[in-house]
């Protein structure tokens, strides 16, 4: 108290009264516009003994301060949310606060305040301000009493005034366009737009034009004009863009009269007599514009258009922005290449499926031999490759299905499907189709997730990558679905795969020998190597079991280097044996993981160690090492030049373009078991004779592979095929069994019984290539010669 009296000397507490002093009292009564009515009450609470006296009034949802004394700052536009007098305002209820230390909505804005007291200001019946006081000493109910009754009088002379002065326009634009500023929705953005271009202008009606993919588009309407301003032709909103829409804000005032502007008869026909309008002038060189338009002729004056070109600035900066934005999180959903969704997007859209009903199948597809395709034949064409498969699998899918590209040569889909077998029957026709249209081979690994079983996505993306390398292992450019029991397989091969280090040391492994025989009647003339793996728990495993966990773990070459020596013992010593033709050739299969350098060195120097001529050896390698056209096979041209032979494995079932085979260093092709499984249907077996007569044009040798019937070895000799391999002859056998095998087959395949004839050209010598051309069908006909 004390301090308020030293404060203010003049005014003893003692005396404080209503009755000011008279020339404060004049001026309030004197006050000719709100804003002096707010200073003269100040100054007369000030001069009543309460230095920090403040008075405020809401405009546009804000509280401005209209006159305060005692404090530094100005407190202008509060929000109505936080604090004591934002309380009275919004409750328009007086707050009195004793101590403010008690009080959490106490604000400080200048020290020592210990009590606080608010009180509404109305007019008309609603609460439009608020009068407040801080003290530095405590208030008494006197105190309070003198306050309030210099609110009323603040209130009464308000009501002289007809009220708070209105927002100013300036302080709506303000208003208006920070409001605008926080919308990030180019609809939302739109429609605001359109509403304040009416409320700066006066005009009923606004549209907003944008540029959109080079054309013109209505973004947004609003007013009773507004349906017609938006069905305007492109063509008449182009007229309009090319006078309205420059650079520059643009705009005309008054009414539209004769032809003064391109595109005035179209605004005319739909009943504009008035019209101001901005350009979107943050539009990076598009074109656009916000138009206010009436159906009456008015005048604006400049403020009003200046106002609009502001709108219009911040209209197109946020609009450009969420467009940009939009346009952003398209893209960043979508693979750039093929523009089907990426991993994140079908990782969203199966947890979304998964939490709907019905059954859904998830599917991961893998192309088999992409890495080849894309080292060999470069990025150009590896790119050219992928969009060639998402094409291919949109063209099978339906529209409810959903297509992605997951990783580099990795797709998914999630369809919805009645049961599995719907499921797998489209997965089969994906890999059919991409086998019959592309250059690519694809296997498919399938889960099904079935109600009332729920699953996580992670888990569902599980199941279809179990079944996907599954589909791998099976021998890959297939389909497979998951079932329980892959899990355990999987930890399975991980076990193995450590066995099968220890495989060699441990002597677990040996070979087995299959025959080739010469289909015009000459007998055994080859014998491929096939390894097996006879683990001590397991039992004998067969190399489609372990052959690829051998490539994955890094055991294949260990793997490669003991089937090589010990088939070049094995043949050597049968040959020194001399029960069998001294001519014999070996197969033996090679992967592609291991073939380098160091390969050829390998094979030299065992050919040397077992005294085998090279041209006994044959080198089974698959199709799509052969995808290097330019000749970036240089191990295998190595060993041709070495005198080995090369093989192609399982001819017809990889990159299949038969044209590169003419310069590719191999010599022999070996035809996959699938065709020859065809040869009963006669589009099959014209397959079949097209790779024939492809090969004699090339000089190339031909084995049959897994022949088991008689039917198809007639069928393979009368469209010439010359040597074959299969079950109809012998499985493959044990090293012990094989002499008497290949004695047994000579008997019965020889016409004569006797020893065969003596230059059995095979494999044919390359040279021989153009003269074989003319040669007629019969040579290897029936043998009988
Ligand atoms: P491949 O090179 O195509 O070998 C021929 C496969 O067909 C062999 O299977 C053989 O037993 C089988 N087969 C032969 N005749 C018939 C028949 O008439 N009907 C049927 N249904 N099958 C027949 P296997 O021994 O299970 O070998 C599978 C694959 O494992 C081989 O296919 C080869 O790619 C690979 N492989 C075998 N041994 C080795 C090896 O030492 N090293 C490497 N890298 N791969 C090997
Ligand atoms: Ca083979
Ligand atoms: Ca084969």
């Amino acid at each position: 108290m004390a301090s308020r009296t030293t404060a203010h000397a003049g005014v003893p507490a003692a005396h404080r009264e209503v009755e000011a002093p008279g020339a404060l009292r004049e001026r309030v009564l004197a006050a000719r516009s709100v804003q002096e009515l707010g200073e003269a009450v100040v100054d007369w609470v000030e001069s009543l003994g309460f230095p920090l006296p403040s008075i405020y009034l809401e405009v546009g949802g804000r509280l401005r301060g209209l006159a305060m004394r005692g404090y530094w700052q100005v407190l202008e536009g509060f929000t109505v949310e936080r604090g004591v007098i934002a309380e009275t305002f919004r409750t328009g209820d007086a707050q009195f606060v004793p101590d403010v230390r008690d009080d959490p909505r106490y604000i400080a804005a200048v020290p020592g305040v210990v009590a606080e007291l608010s009180l509404p200001i109305r007019w008309n019946g609603r609460v439009v301000g608020v009068l407040n006081v801080e003290a530095r000493d405590p208030l008494s109910s006197a105190d309070i009493r003198i306050v309030t009754e210099v609110a009323t009088a603040f209130e009464q002379r308000l009501h002289q005034f007809g009220g708070p002065e209105p927002e100013s326009s300036w302080q709506r634009l303000a208003r208006r366009s920070a409001e605008l500023a926080a919308l990030a929705d180019p609809s939302d953005i739109g429609r605001f737009a359109v509403e304040v271009a009416g409320e700066v202008t006066g005009l009923d009606s606004a549209v907003l034009v944008v540029e959109e993919r080079g054309e013109l588009r209505v973004r947004a309407h609003g007013g009773p004009l507004g349906e017609r301003l938006s069905g305007l032709s492109t063509e008449a909103l182009g007229e309009v863009a090319s006078w309205t829409s420059s650079a520059t804000s643009a705009y005309t005032v008054g009414a539209i009269e004769g032809s003064g502007f391109a595109g005035h008869e179209a605004l005319r026909r739909a009943g504009v007599e008035a019209l101001a309008s901005a350009s979107l002038q943050s539009n990076g060189g598009r074109h656009g514009f916000l138009l206010a338009a009436g159906s009456e002729r008015c005048a604006f004056d400049r403020s009003q258009l200046q106002h609009l070109e502001v709108v219009a600035t911040h209209a197109a900066s946020a609009l450009y922005t969420a467009l940009a934005l939009e346009a952003l999180r398209e893209r960043a959903g979508q693979d750039a290449l093929t523009g089907l969704g990426h991993g994140a997007t079908f990782h969203d859209d199966l947890g979304r499926v998964l939490a709907e009903p019905g059954a859904t199948a998830v599917l991961l597809l893998d192309l088999d031999n992409f890495k080849q395709i894309n080292d060999m034949l470069g990025h150009v064409v590896g790119d050219r490759v992928l969009l060639e498969c998402s094409e291919i699998f949109a063209g099978e899918l339906r529209g409810s299905d959903r297509l992605y590209r997951v990783g580099g040569d990795e797709f998914a889909a999630i369809l919805s499907v009645r049961d599995a077998d719907e499921a797998v029957a489209i997965a089969q026709r994906l890999n059919r189709a991409t086998r019959r249209h592309g250059r690519a081979r694809v296997s498919i690994g399938i889960a099904m997730l079935e109600p009332p079983l729920v699953v996580e996505t992670d888990t569902a993306l599980a199941r279809a990558d179990l079944a996907l390398y599954e589909a791998k292992r099976l021998g890959r450019d297939g389909v497979a679905l998951y079932r329980p029991e892959l899990r355990t397989d999987a930890l399975d091969r991980s076990n193995l795969a450590a066995d099968l280090s220890l495989a060699v040391e441990r002597d677990e492994l040996f070979l087995v020998y299959q025959p080739v025989v010469d289909l015009a009647g000459e007998g055994v003339l080859g014998v491929e190597a096939l390894v097996r793996w006879a683990h001590p728990e397991r039992g004998v495993l067969s190399p489609a079991e372990f052959i690829p966990l051998a490539e994955q773990y890094g055991h294949i070459e260990d793997l490669s280097r003991w089937v090589l020596d010990t088939a070049c013992r094995q043949v050597s010593a049968w040959c020194a044996e001399r029960w069998a033709r001294d001519d014999l050739r070996l197969g033996v299969n090679i992967s592609a993981a291991e073939l380098g350098p160091g390969l050829v060195t390998d094979i030299a120097a065992v050919l040397e160690r077992y005294d085998l001529a090279p041209d006994l050896l044959i080198v089974e390698v698959t199709e799509s090492l052969f995808m290097d056209e330019l000749g970036a096979a240089p191990p295998l041209r190595a060993l041709r030049e070495l005198g080995v032979n090369v093989a192609i494995d399982d001819f017809g079932t990889g990159y299949s373009s038969l044209s590169y085979l003419r310069r590719l260093p191999v010599n022999i092709l070996k035809i996959d078991r699938s065709f020859v499984l065809e040869l009963d249907d006669p589009k099959g077996a014209a397959v079949t004779r097209a790779i024939v007569e492809l090969s004699r044009t090339l000089g190339l040798s031909i084995v049959a592979e897994g022949v088991e019937h008689a039917s198809q070895a007639a069928m393979l000799r009368a469209l010439g095929c010359e040597h074959a391999q299969g079950f109809l002859w012998s499985r493959p056998v044990e090293a012990a069994a094989f002499p008497t095998l290949v004695q047994r087959l000579d008997a019965e395949l020889r016409p004569a019984g006797g020893p065969g004839r003596p230059a059995v050209m095979w494999p044919r010598p390359v040279e021989d290539a153009a003269t074989l051309l003319d040669e007629p069908d019969t040579r290897c006909g029936d043998g009988a010669a």
